[in-house]
């Protein structure tokens, strides 16, 4: 009988680490996952960016800033 209560007691606690280890892998994979930006070309030179350093302008997508646009006049 003591030996049924000491397996179900392993097994009880193996239980409990193993879900705490995958909730702690999911609760990690959000933020990453939020991360994830859209990736924008510059219609003037081409080169791909996050949308948060671009700029939209008239429909199109240039860089946010025109001295690292290779095209900028
Ligand atoms: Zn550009």
């Amino acid at each position: 009988m003591a030996r049924i209560l000491l397996l179900l007691t392993i097994g009880v606690v193996l239980w409990a680490v193993l879900r705490g280890f995958f909730r702690s892998q999911a609760r990690d994979g959000r933020p990453a996952e939020a991360q994830v930006e859209d990736m924008v070309a510059c219609s003037l030179c081409g080169v791909n960016m996050p949308r948060s350093e671009s700029k939209a302008e008239g429909g199109k997508v240039t860089c946010k800033d025109p001295a690292t646009c290779r095209h900028a006049p």
